[in-house]
């Protein structure tokens, strides 16, 4: 430690602590990089990831099958996405979970088989988080980075930030950067999403990185209208105008967002009353299983979220679903700064998703691919 504050060095620095920047450490590390991981939060309850049920894009590598679902994704991303990444992203998605398998207890597919893909956000950070330990990452919880360090050339050196139990400064000195601070949830609510306040792209944007497709970020979800969101459940919801009277709202699968748009049309002429009394028996139980944040808002109101009525809101969740982020300049995830890396929501994810969100799959397969490509990148480099 010097007088101003703590002195850091490392191989591959890696700034964030959700399920990017977990990947991304145990990638460098495994590559024999000397890894420090830098979190604003505690790693295992921090970022969206903690909250989440992440499903991965799960598809089998079998004939025809993975061609035929990125074509479906292609379409869907008005065919602004890439092909080779999006194969990319299931393929590293396939690989990587099963070697989770020693720190999260994946359960069963119902034919013999493990499922791999939908994890439960908390029992997955905990998991990753024991992963990187037992790969030899420093982890340093509640040391916010806010600034990115520079050599002479404009290549990243490093970064500098605040150790916030102790009150110190401090500043690591590595050969490559990771910037895997999620997406900017622009404050709005979403849970999870406190600490997600666009840091890294403010950070690397100051030291001259190029940002993209951020005119991409405005994604929505439905929630109640007094909390933040979840999405599950309002697939099996019908939806009604203050009068009682039911909307006409197409399906939530397909129609390229008419739902959500029919949705916000009717908001604007009143308040919008969702009605889950007709959901199918087997989604009650499972959903507390599957996203055990869902119920909880309606509980602490006294309401039964399978039998009252309640008010809904579309809720804005900024580049956590949206798209935009630090540009991606080569197929190692290398940003247009020298020496760093983006993984995650911290990155555009416009390779895979194109215009429109990957949520629901791709963004936490995109989140894992591009942790561990730009660990190993990172770490080669160092
Ligand atoms: C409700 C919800 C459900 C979702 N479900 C799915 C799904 O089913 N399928 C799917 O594909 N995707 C899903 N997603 C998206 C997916 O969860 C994200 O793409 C993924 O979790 C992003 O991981 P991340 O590590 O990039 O970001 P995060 O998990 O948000 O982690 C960001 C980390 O950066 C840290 N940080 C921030 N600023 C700093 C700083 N200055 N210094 C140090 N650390 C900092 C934070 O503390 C945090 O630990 C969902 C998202 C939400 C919100």
């Amino acid at each position: 430690m010097t007088e101003e504050g703590i002195d850091l060095q490392a191989d591959v620095l890696i700034i964030g602590g959700g399920m990017a920047a977990c990947w991304a450490a145990i990638a460098a590390a495994q590559a024999g990089a000397d890894v420090l991981l830098v979190d604003k939060g505690f790693v295992g309850t921090s970022g969206v990831t903690a909250t989440g049920g992440p499903n991965h894009w799960w598809v089998a590598p079998e004939p025809g099958k993975r061609e035929a679902a990125v074509e479906e994704r292609h379409a869907r991303s008005f065919g602004l996405a890439e092909r080779h990444w999006m194969a990319r992203i299931i393929e590293e998605s396939w690989i990587a979970l099963p070697t989770l398998a020693r720190y999260y207890p994946f359960g069963g597919d119902g034919r013999g088989g493990t499922f791999y893909p939908g994890v439960r956000g908390p029992e997955y950070m905990r998991a990753l988080r024991r992963y990187a330990t037992d790969a030899g990452v420093r982890i340093l919880d509640h040391h916010p980075a806010l600034e990115l360090l520079v050599h002479d050339d404009g290549s990243v050196a490093g970064a500098a930030g605040h150790a916030r139990l102790t009150g110190q400064s401090w500043r690591a000195r590595a050969g490559a950067v990771i910037m895997a601070t999620g997406g900017c949830a622009f404050r709005s609510g979403l849970i999870g999403s406190h600490g997600n306040t666009g840091d890294g792209l403010l950070m690397a944007a100051e030291a001259g990185a190029a940002l993209s497709g951020m005119e991409f970020s405005v994604s929505y979800s439905l929630s109640p209208a007094w909390n933040s969101t979840r999405t599950l459940p309002y697939f099996a919801a019908r939806f009604f105008d203050q009068d009682g009277r039911e909307l006409d709202i197409p399906p939530p699968i397909g129609g390229e967002g008419a739902h959500l748009r029919a949705l916000a049309s009717a908001m604007l002429a009143g308040p919008v009353i969702a009605d889950l009394s007709d959901a199918p028996d087997g989604l009650k139980p499972i959903l507390r299983r599957i996203q055990p944040a869902s119920p909880t808002p309606f509980e602490r109101r006294g309401l039964d979220i399978f039998r009252d009525r309640f008010e809904i809101k579309l809720f804005g969740e900024g580049t956590v679903r949206g798209t935009g982020g630090l540009q991606v300049v080569d197929s190692h995830c290398q940003t247009s700064l020298s020496g760093l890396y983006a993984a995650g929501d911290s990155a555009t994810r416009e390779l895979v998703a194109g215009a429109t969100s990957g949520g629901g799959a791709q963004n936490a397969a995109w989140a894992l691919t591009s942790g561990r490509i730009a660990g190993a990148a990172a770490a080669a480099r160092a």
